[in-house]
């Protein structure tokens, strides 16, 4: 028997399993799906209860099946029968319907694939005679002929302060993702949100419905916020071919005024510019992967936030809670850098200086959450399992600190570049070399072209002794 362990059951993990479920081959195979918390099928997206979170891509593109486009839509018109492949839903149904898909494929599967969901925190790995040896902090290993890490997005890093003994603080929020997270801010308190991204927004709203009152700040380097979703009752007009000329384009800077130009003659045509940005969608992998990595950096340095800010967009329905916010001055948006936080018994005295002007503020606030989004550069991160797998030198980490390098079959490459046989990722990290990489259409693409690699790769290979988990 074939032994696969699937490492996360967020997204990636859960919809890895689905896939492995459904396309199992004639070998007799044993499936395990592990998850530090017991919350199987979320992951940090969708195991929000807020009803105020709701999807950031349309129903209509959330499949997690990329053979069954309208899977998601099917199911969330099984809810409300309203819902049109345009609406915009709760989060927290699209963790029910992973949920659902799971339950469904697991019951669906062929006798001979064992399937099972189990609690476990993974922090090493090790390679012995060609086989996995997946450890836990339990004290449980688990011999496995192929791994897939779906470990998917990590907690906010802390944002770079003078003195950190503030990060201490039981007034510092540093992961506003866990359940219990928000839980001590005093609602008759000010809040200052770090960061003013996709993140912050979703911590506004859930302050907002847990009846928070006092005043909001958000605060960034360039105090950019999220644009909005249009409507998406009418299909895209734009018919122009700048993905084609991008893609001829080995250079960062020539690439965005290109973008530009595009921009400034699609609003002359009353088009929109989002259908822009979305039509460079598929073409972004090609792009990304034609530009040397000075151009990549460059991108990175001076685009980003531009980029993200426009091809990661809200709802309308966040964005019209946004901009009543901001125009009732119940949320006020500051541009600028943190420099000191200093918390005392009632409160955080917190200095920034702001953006250009060079003034530096004093604010008052209760408590300060860290809504910088994902932990972003992998070489900051100091997870356990990617340490300890970095330290024996089976993986490595891109240049630009974006991700994990893989092989185009999704295996990891060791310190040599060599790709592994048992160890696979997918999830976020792909960003690496596809830098288009982290919402469901894309990573649902991921997830069943590496199922069939890892069943490919098994039928070509014998069978293996495993350990049973004790
Ligand atoms: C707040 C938020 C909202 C988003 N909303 C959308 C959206 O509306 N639409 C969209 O398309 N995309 C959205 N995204 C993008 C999101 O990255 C993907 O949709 C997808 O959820 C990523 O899934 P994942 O499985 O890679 O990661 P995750 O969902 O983060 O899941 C990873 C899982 O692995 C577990 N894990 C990690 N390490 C270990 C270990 N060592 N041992 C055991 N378990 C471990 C974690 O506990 C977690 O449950 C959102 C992202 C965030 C952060």
């Amino acid at each position: 028997m074939k032994t696969i362990v699937v490492i996360g059951a967020g997204f990636c993990g859960t919809a890895v399993a689905v896939q492995l479920l459904r396309q199992a081959g004639a070998e007799p195979t044993r499936l395990l799906l592990l998850n530090r918390s017991g919350l199987m099928a979320r992951g940090v997206a969708y195991g929000t209860r807020t009803e105020s979170h709701v999807l950031n891509v349309p129903a209509g593109r959330m499949s997690a099946l990329p053979d069954d486009p309208e899977s998601f839509l099917r199911y969330a018109q099984g809810r409300d029968v309203r819902v049109t492949g345009a609406s915009f839903v709760q989060r927290r149904w699209f963790g029910d319907y992973l949920e659902d898909l799971l339950a469904k494929a697991a019951h669906a599967a062929a006798p001979h694939v064992r399937f099972r969901a189990m609690v476990g925190d993974v922090i090493g790995i090790s390679i012995v005679d060609g086989k996995g040896q997946v450890e836990l902090a339990s004290g449980e290993c688990i011999v496995a002929d192929r791994v897939v890490l779906a470990l998917g997005n990590f907690a906010p890093a802390d944002p770079p302060l003078a003195d950190a003994s503030f990060f201490t603080s039981a007034r510092y929020v540093r992961d506003p993702w866990r359940p219990d997270a928000l839980r001590n801010v005093r609602p008759d308190q000010a809040v200052m949100l770090i960061g003013t991204g996709l993140t912050m927004l979703d911590v506004l709203l859930d302050l907002r419905s847990r009846g928070h009152h006092a005043p909001i700040y958000a605060l960034s380097r360039r105090g950019l916020l999220p644009q909005a979703h249009r409507t998406l009752e009418e299909p895209p007009r734009y018919r122009g071919q700048l993905a084609e000329r991008l893609a001829k384009k080995p250079n960062a800077r020539a690439a965005l005024a290109m973008l530009r130009r595009e921009l400034r003659a699609a609003a002359s045509q009353n088009i929109d510019w989002r259908d822009v940005i979305g039509g460079l969608r598929k073409a972004t992998p090609a792009i990304w992967a034609s530009w040397p990595e000075a151009e990549r950096r460059r991108f990175l340095r001076h685009a980003r936030p531009h980029w993200e800010i426009h091809r990661h967009r809200c709802a309308p329905q966040q964005n019209a809670a946004l901009c009543a916010e901001l125009a009732e001055g119940r949320l006020r948006v500051l541009a600028g850098r943190l420099l000191s936080c200093d918390d005392d018994i009632d409160g955080v005295t917190l200095h920034w200086r702001e953006r250009g002007a060079g003034t530096v503020h004093q604010q008052r606030v209760g408590s300060v959450i860290n809504c910088t989004g994902p932990a972003s550069d992998t070489r900051q991160l100091r997870e356990p399992l990617l340490l300890s797998l970095a330290a024996s030198g089976l993986l490595r980490r891109d240049a630009l600190g974006l991700g994990l390098e893989t092989s185009d079959d999704y295996a990891l490459l060791d310190r040599q570049g060599k790709p592994s046989i048992v160890l696979h990722y997918v999830g976020p990290f792909l960003k690496a070399q596809w830098w288009e990489a982290t919402a469901v259409p894309e990573l649902s693409e991921h997830t069943a072209r590496l199922a069939r690699e890892l069943i490919a790769s098994l039928s070509k290979t014998g069978a293996a002794p495993t350990r049973q988990p004790a």
